[in-house]
């Protein structure tokens, strides 16, 4: 069994030989976990098979699931890239460093394990000191998927890392909690015009604005995917806390009714009932449930965005026996919080 060590970084001003020393250990072929803007990542040196098949035991990540590649500056794309089409050009000039991962033919020496034998790589230059900082050190460009055992919730501060990976890995760099809390959005640039395979942070309004029209993604049935993306938890598990978990859909009225309903019955029979509610809605939950929790004002998804994973997990430790959940609208970050949530369910989406 590994140590797993953790150590604080001001995220704002990171110590360089704290950093060295991760970077150290990545190049040794280990394993470290790193906040970005979006979720902790689990960095390996990507382009090191060895060093990446560790990413996928650690996680117990399907072999079929790709990891993206993190880069800490378009500079470096080449290495990796075999084409960079203009619009990828434009997106960097607006989105990096950010949430945009961008999907583009791979040159043959990234390992296979890299993109689950696609002929395409995921790309992207994170929004994060720490990241930028420890990448370059590294010398080299890391493969980081979310650092959480797969198929649950990602992690959104160093407590989730450790909770999931202690002793698993070698180094967690502890810099608080992650500002966005969703990923970043996966855009296909082999397709035209560009399709989403994964919503995320950039929405898909923000995209259009950029390069015009934009494909939203295919259901599960007719395809197109990104390969990790299931289809409403159809292929694989996702995001998914430990209990069972229902999404409530439909007018907002009929939602908090079916809540009550559903969520009482449950009450009623004795087992202990959580709700995921809107800020504006808590207050009609109660005497319905055990637990009701908030994850922001509705008309706030940043900032529902930026808790949902680690309510989710609170809600895995409260002892509850059955979680219920919110829709809302999926304009802007609604798309990827909607993704989330449905993914989360494995399905069990209750249409009010
Ligand atoms: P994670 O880093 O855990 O959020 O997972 C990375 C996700 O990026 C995968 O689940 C895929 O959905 C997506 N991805 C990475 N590389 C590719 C690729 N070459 N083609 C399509 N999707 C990709
Ligand atoms: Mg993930």
């Amino acid at each position: 069994m590994k140590r797993t060590e953790i150590i604080k970084i001001d995220p704002d001003n990171p110590d360089i030989h704290e950093i060295k020393r991760a970077a150290a250990i990545i190049k040794n072929k280990g394993l470290v976990a790193f906040p970005t803007e979006t979720v902790y990542g689990l960095g390996a040196d990507g382009l090191c098979a060895d060093a990446v098949d560790k990413i996928f035991l650690a996680k117990d990540r399907p072999k079929g699931n790709p990891l993206i590649l993190h880069i800490a500056s378009p500079d470096d794309m080449p290495q990796v890239a075999k084409e960079i089409p203009p619009i990828a050009k434009k997106l960097i000039q607006t989105f990096w460093p950010g949430p945009l991962t961008l999907v583009l033919p791979k040159k043959p020496h990234v390992p296979y394990q890299v993109s689950a034998g696609l002929p395409t790589i995921g790309l992207r230059m994170p929004d994060n000191i720490i990241a930028l900082t420890l990448i370059a050190e590294t010398g080299t460009i890391l493969a980081a998927p979310s650092a959480n055992i797969s198929g649950r919730p990602s992690p959104t501060n160093a407590k989730h890392v450790v909770d999931d990976m202690w002793n698993k890995i070698d180094l967690i760099l502890d810099g608080g909690s992650t500002s966005l809390g969703v990923e970043s959005t996966v855009l296909d640039l082999t397709e035209d015009p560009p399709r989403i395979l994964r919503p995320g942070s950039v929405t898909y309004e923000d995209l259009t604005d950029v390069v015009g029209e934009v494909q939203k993604p295919l259901g599960g049935q007719e395809g197109k995917l990104s390969p990790g993306q299931s289809y409403q938890g159809l292929k694989y598990t996702h995001y998914s806390p430990g209990i069972p978990f229902f999404l409530v859909e439909g007018e907002p009225q009929a939602v908090i009714r079916r809540i009550q309903k559903e969520a009482g019955k449950y009450r009623d029979r004795a087992e202990k009932t959580g709700i995921m509610s809107s800020e504006e809605n808590k207050e009609q939950y109660h005497g319905y449930a055990d637990i009701v929790k908030s994850l922001g004002p509705k008309g706030d998804m940043t900032q529902i965005a930026a808790n949902l994973y680690r309510v989710l997990r609170d809600f895995e430790t409260s002892g509850i026996h059955i979680l219920f959940a919110e829709g809302y609208s999926e304009a802007g970050l609604g798309f990827a919080v909607m993704n989330r949530l449905r993914e989360a369910t494995k399905g069990h989406i209750i249409y009010a």
